[in-house]
């Protein structure tokens, strides 16, 4: 029988060495902040300024963009790394899945060389944000059904239109906007990205109260006769949805770590709890009616975080079309697996699970979050019906 390896080679299901320093480092940054801050700040209406500034000098926020930009020049695991370990430590950054993943992705695979200089070297420090913005009210999950126009007049476009529940624009320098042209009105989406810096005229925003306890917040955003210089528009204009699809696969796989890392911390915490708070004789722990329900917890959130993984090497492999399933399937497990996780940890706390000393009722909408956003649970059960098993479209 030959002796059991010391250091195992790298498959799939162990991290490299440099991933799982990747992993440390930042935990250990976001435990120095942790979820007392990040809530305070939430709860006071503050950002976390100094959290994502040090996340951006550490290079963490832009480790997925390219090197020559001064990027990591890893890819989207990596990020979901990032991102999965701010959230496990208290500090979930919402902006990750906007910022360096929608908008910095989309601007590396298709962007001039103009734009990617203009914009990726901020997005990768953290000194630049971009947010996103595709959801409208009179369309929602019907992306095919937007109505945002982008109408030439000269070698300018002016941009017109609605959006809602568009995050981080208060503290975005601009907002990638899905549009269609005006030729392309009605009919299939064929859309038009555009880069729109926050301080165009024509460019209004106001906060949606949410009950939400994070320190990005949501906003309907007005865009009337916005006029932008022929260099807005990001990419090909007749190749829209193939861009649009390179910058939503991040945001689904970047949903799902986001989503997980909080489930991590209340499972931490609940288990914690667990081992200590003693009301009979022994711990509540030992109690099958506490401990099964966190098992079965963990079991669920660790497979959604393989689905995770699963979606990230996939897309990072260049394999959009496979990663698109994968990251549909991931966002909609690791939805499903934190609600029900969150859910728990508040239930093995009792009355504490409700305190905002013990923080984790915030979670419970935090978590909520992923069933609905970017994509909802139900739009992903279509989206599987129809392309993984082959049903008759519903809608
Ligand atoms: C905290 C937060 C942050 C967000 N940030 C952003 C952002 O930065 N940028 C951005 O563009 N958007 C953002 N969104 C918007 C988000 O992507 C949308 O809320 C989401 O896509 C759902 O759209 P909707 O709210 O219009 O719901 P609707 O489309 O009105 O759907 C309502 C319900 O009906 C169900 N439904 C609709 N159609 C069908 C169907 N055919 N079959 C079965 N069920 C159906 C849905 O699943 C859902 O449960 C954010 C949302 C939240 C909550």
């Amino acid at each position: 029988m030959s002796a059991p390896r010391t250091t195992p080679a790298p498959t799939p299901f162990a991290e490299s060495e440099e991933r799982q320093a990747l992993r440390r480092a930042v935990g250990d940054l976001a435990r120095r902040y942790g979820p007392a801050y990040f809530q305070a700040k939430a709860r006071a209406g503050e950002t976390v300024q100094e959290l994502w500034a040090e996340a951006g000098k550490l290079g963490y926020l832009g480790v997925n963009l390219p090197a020559e930009y001064g990027g990591g020049g890893a890819g989207i695991t990596e990020l979901a790394i990032v991102l999965e370990e701010l959230g496990s430590a208290g500090c979930p950054l919402l902006m990750l899945i906007v910022s360096p993943a929608i908008a910095g992705t989309v601007l590396a695979r298709f962007g001039t060389p103009d734009q990617k200089q203009e914009w990726i070297p901020g997005l990768a420090d953290g000194t630049r944000r971009i947010a996103f913005g595709i959801t409208e009210p009179d369309a929602g999950s019907n992306s095919h059904r937007i109505s945002t126009v982008a109408r030439r007049d000269g070698t300018d476009w002016v941009l017109s239109g609605r959006k809602v529940f568009i995050s981080g624009v208060d503290h975005a320098d601009a907002v990638l906007f899905v549009g269609r042209t005006e030729d392309a009105r009605t009919g299939r989406l064929k859309p038009a990205l555009f880069i729109v810096p926050r301080d165009t005229p024509g460019f209004e925003y106001q906060p949606i109260p949410m009950e939400l306890l994070t320190p990005e917040r949501q906003f309907q955003v007005f865009l009337d006769e916005v006029r932008l210089p022929a260099e807005a528009l990001v990419g090909d204009e007749d190749a829209g949805l193939l861009q649009l699809f390179a910058g939503l696969n991040p945001e689904r796989i970047m949903t799902a770590a986001f989503t997980l890392g909080v489930a991590r911390q209340a499972l931490a915490a609940a288990t914690e709890y667990a081992k200590s708070r003693t009301v009979w004789d022994k711990p509540i722990g030992a109690h099958q009616g506490i401990a099964h329900p966190l098992a079965q917890c963990t079991i669920e959130v660790e497979l959604a975080r393989l689905m995770m993984w699963k979606a990230a090497h996939l897309y990072d492999a260049g394999d959009d079309l496979a990663a698109g399933e994968a990251a549909n399937m991931a966002k909609y497990a690791a939805g499903e697996a934190s609600c029900r996780a969150v859910d728990q940890a508040v239930q093995t706390l009792g009355g504490n699970g409700l305190t905002q000393e013990y923080g984790l009722a915030a979670l419970l909408t935090a978590t909520r979050v992923a069933r609905v956003a970017p994509v909802s649970r139900e739009m992903i059960l279509n989206y599987v019906a129809q392309h993984t098993l082959g049903l008759p479209r519903s809608y």
